[in-house]
C-alpha cells in the first residue's frame, strides 16, 4: 500500500458562472464533503473562487485556481497574484498547464517563476507537464518531459518538494476522448518519480503525487489508478457534472 493519498482535482477551465460554480460546488460537497481518505480539489475560474469558497468553506473539499501570476503586484493587467488567490482560501494552483504553455506561450522559465512563487506564498502547485503528438511519435516523450520537471522544478528546496503535486498530461489526451493506456502512462509516470528521487531524494520523491490527466472518466479510471505510480487525476470534461466527478472521487477511494 502506497503512503500516498489519492487526490482527485477538477480543472473547470473556462466554465462556469459564479452561482453556476457555487451550485457544482455544493452538488459535489453535499457527497464528498466530509472525505477524508481521497484528497478532493475543485478548480473553478478565478471569478468563481469566492463563491466556491463559501460553498466549500467547512468542507474536506479544497480548493484550487488555474493560474497566477509570479509577482506579488503590479502592472500586470489582468493578472491574478498568489497574495490574492491566499486571500480568497486557495489551497492549490494548476501551474504549466498544457492550454497555457500553447494557447499563451507561457515557457518552462516563467512556469518556474509561478512554481518558486506559489510555494513561497503556501500555495501547493499541481505543475502539469506532457509531450504532444508529435512528440510522442518522434519517442520523445520521455526527453520533453523530463526537459520540463527539470526547468519548472529549478530551485525548489527539498522540504518545499513535498507540497508539489505533479501532473502527467499527454497533449494528445487531453479533451480529445483519446486517453493514454495504462502502461502509456504508468511507463511516464514511474519516469517521474524517479527524476523527482534525482532532484529530491527517494524520501521526498515517495510523498509527491503523480496525477494522470487526459479525457479520464470513470470508465477508465479503475484501471489508470491501479497503477503504482499513478497518485489521482486532473480532470478536465468529467469534472463538469457533480456525478462524473463523483464516480472518480469514488474510483481514487477503491483503488487504494
Ligand atoms: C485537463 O485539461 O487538464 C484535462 C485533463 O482535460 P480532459 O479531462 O477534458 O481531457
Amino acid at each position: 500500500m502506497t503512503i500516498r493519498n489519492k487526490l482527485i482535482a477538477g480543472n473547470w477551465k473556462m466554465n462556469k458562472t459564479s452561482a453556476d460554480a457555487a451550485a457544482l460546488a455544493r452538488d459535489i460537497t453535499s457527497v464528498a464533503g466530509q472525505r477524508t481518505d481521497v484528497e478532493v480539489v475543485i478548480c473553478p475560474p478565478f471569478t468563481a473562487l469566492e463563491s466556491a469558497a463559501q460553498a466549500v468553506a467547512g468542507t474536506q473539499l479544497r480548493l484550487g485556481a488555474q493560474n497566477m501570476h509570479p509577482e506579488k503586484s503590479g502592472a500586470f493587467t489582468g493578472e491574478i497574484s498568489a497574495e490574492m488567490l491566499r486571500a480568497l482560501f486557495v489551497s492549490h494552483v494548476i501551474l504549466g498547464h498544457s492550454e497555457r504553455r500553447t494557447l499563451f506561450g507561457e515557457t518552462d522559465g516563467f512556469i518556474n517563476l509561478k512554481v518558486l512563487a506559489a510555494l513561497k506564498n503556501q500555495l501547493r502547485p499541481i505543475f502539469c507537464v506532457g509531450e504532444t503528438l508529435t512528440e510522442r511519435e518522434a519517442g520523445a516523450t520521455l526527453k520533453v518531459v523530463q526537459a520540463q520537471v527539470e526547468r519548472g522544478l529549478e530551485g525548489v528546496g527539498r522540504e518545499q518538494a513535498v507540497e508539489i503535486v505533479v501532473a502527467y498530461e499527454p497533449v494528445w489526451a487531453i479533451g480529445t476522448g483519446k486517453v493514454a493506456t495504462t502502461a502509456q502512462a504508468q511507463e511516464v509516470h514511474a519516469f517521474i518519480r524517479s527524476l523527482l528521487t534525482k532532484l529530491f531524494g527517494d524520501v521526498v520523491a515517495q510523498k509527491i503525487r503523480i496525477l494522470y490527466g487526459g479525457s479520464m472518466k470513470p470508465a477508465n479510471a479503475p484501471e489508470l489508478l491501479a497503477q503504482p505510480d499513478i497518485d489521482g487525476g486532473l480532470i478536465g470534461g468529467a469534472s463538469l457534472e457533480a456525478r462524473s466527478f463523483l464516480e472518480l472521487v469514488t474510483a481514487a477511494a477503491a483503488a487504494k
